[in-house]
Order: structure tokens, then sequence, then C-alpha cells
């Protein structure tokens, strides 16, 4: 099994930070490149342009492939009621939550409501937990020891952290060790301009997570359609030219469960 835990349909791309474009995929399209890849499902997340309605109807066109999450703003009065209605009227798995971009702490009160009515419903929430390329989006809102707030104070809560938590890739792994309810996504952590050295920072970072015992809550994602499954998996599958020694090897039966196997307590019960 292969699961792709973070997909968008419509989502900004950076890779010209001062021209981002906006870059939106068909379910054909998108079908198309899981199964080129081999991929099962992928996880598809809404955000304040990609609305959960958009995603709820996107999801539904084909349910066995696509898990759809929804969104809320904690910061707006309504936001607990949001969380049951986008679970109950529209068949919402889980939730995505952008701290950085609309300006909150992830230890915020406000924000406690949020957490309180997912963790009812067992829907499972995930970060947008890494810096934006915009001046306003402020680094105060993405550190990890907010999520250590959190993880702490909601231990049946499953929090999925994007992006390995980047620039802070190892407090946010250490905050995964802390908490054995706190998992990390691969997707696009290394900013956004496709160098090949990408390879290297991500065989580094695996090997941290491997020395600190949580590379079995690592799970992977691709940031779709920014970054495709095929050329990904490839590049996580050989991250290991790197190890110029063998204690610096990441065993390969690791990587392969990075793919599927580790995702499996985050998926919805009857998969
Ligand atoms: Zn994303």
């Amino acid at each position: 099994m292969r699961v792709d835990y973070h997909c968008h349909i419509s989502m900004m791309e950076y890779a010209d930070p001062e021209h981002p474009t906006v870059v939106s995929v068909s379910r054909e399209e998108f079908l198309a490149d899981l199964d080129a890849a081999g991929f099962d499902m992928a996880v598809v997340l809404s955000d304040s342009r990609t609305t959960p309605e958009m995603v709820s109807t996107f999801v539904s066109q084909a349910p066995d492939r696509f898990i759809g999450f929804g969104y809320v703003n904690p910061l707006r009065r309504d936001a607990p009621e949001s969380v049951l209605r986008q679970r109950h009227e529209l068949g919402l798995f889980g939730l995505k939550l952008y701290p950085t971009v609309d300006g909150y702490r992830a230890d915020d009160p406000r924000a406690f409501r949020v957490y309180e009515a997912a963790v009812g419903i067992d829907m499972p929430v995930l970060f947008h937990q890494a810096g934006m390329p915009e001046p306003h989006d402020l680094l105060r809102h993405t550190d990890p020891e907010q999520i250590d707030v959190v993880a702490s104070c909601f231990p049946r809560l499953r929090i999925v952290l994007a992006h390995l938590g980047y620039p802070r890739v190892e407090e946010t792994l250490y905050v995964a060790r802390k908490h054995r309810n706190v998992w990390c996504d691969l997707s696009w952590p290394y900013g956004d301009i496709n160098h090949p050295s990408y390879r290297y920072l991500l065989w580094r970072d695996l090997l941290v997570a491997l020395n600190l015992g949580v590379l079995g809550r690592i799970v992977f994602g691709t940031d779709y359609p920014g970054v495709r499954q095929k050329p990904y998996v490839e590049l996580l599958m050989s991250v290991n030219r790197y190890a110029a020694h063998p204690d610096l090897r990441i065993p390969e039966d690791r990587l392969a469960a990075i793919l599927g196997e580790n995702a499996r307590p985050l998926l919805p019960e009857k998969r």
C-alpha cells in the first residue's frame, strides 16, 4: 500500500518567489499520476482558496482513492462548529490548519476549541508546519515548541506536521520523539529551488529521524501538484547515495515503510 499524505488540487507555486503561480489538476490527471507511481491513496487538502466544499466534491468522485481534509481558521468564532460540519455534512476525514498564513500560534487558546472538536470526532489534524516565502507570514507562527504544548494537552489528537517543520527540522523531529501522537510528512521541505542537493538534505534529515527513533512516524507526502509522486519516490529511495560509510545508511525497508506502512494509524478505519 502506498499513500501520498500531502496533496492539493490547486496551489500556489513559488519556484520564482517574485511571481508565484497557481497550479491546478483535474481528477483524471491526478489519478494518472497516482497510478504511474503505484499509489493507492492520496490525502487532498483544503485551504482558504480551495475550500472544504471543493475538496469534498473532488474526493467524492473517487472515494476509494482520495481522503479529504477540511480547513478552518481558528480565529473565526464559528471554527469548532465548522469542523463538525465538515465531517458530518461534507464527509471530510481530517483537518488542515495554516497558523503561519492565518497569523496565529498553534498554542493560542482559541485554537484549542478546534482541537477539542477534532479530537471528539477522532479527526487527524495536519499543520502547515513551515515557513512561507511571504514577508507577512511570520516564522513565529511555525515554532515547534507550540506544537509541543498542543500535543501534550491533547494526547489523543493525531497531529501531522507538514514539510518536516522546515526550517526547524531537528526541533520538529524532537517534538515527534516526545509525543507518540505526532507524525511528520516529507512534503517539499527544502524550499522551492529545485537544486539536486535537495536529495542530500533529505538524506541528512532522515538520518536525524532515524537517530531520534522517529523514522516510523515519517509519512510520505509530495505537495502535489507542485511535486509529482514518481520522481519524489525515486528521490526518497536513492538518498543512501550520500552515505559515505555503512553506519550512515538508512535501511531500505525503513525507507519503503515511509511510502505507506507508516501512515496506517492515520487512515480511515475501513481501509
Ligand atoms: Zn501543501
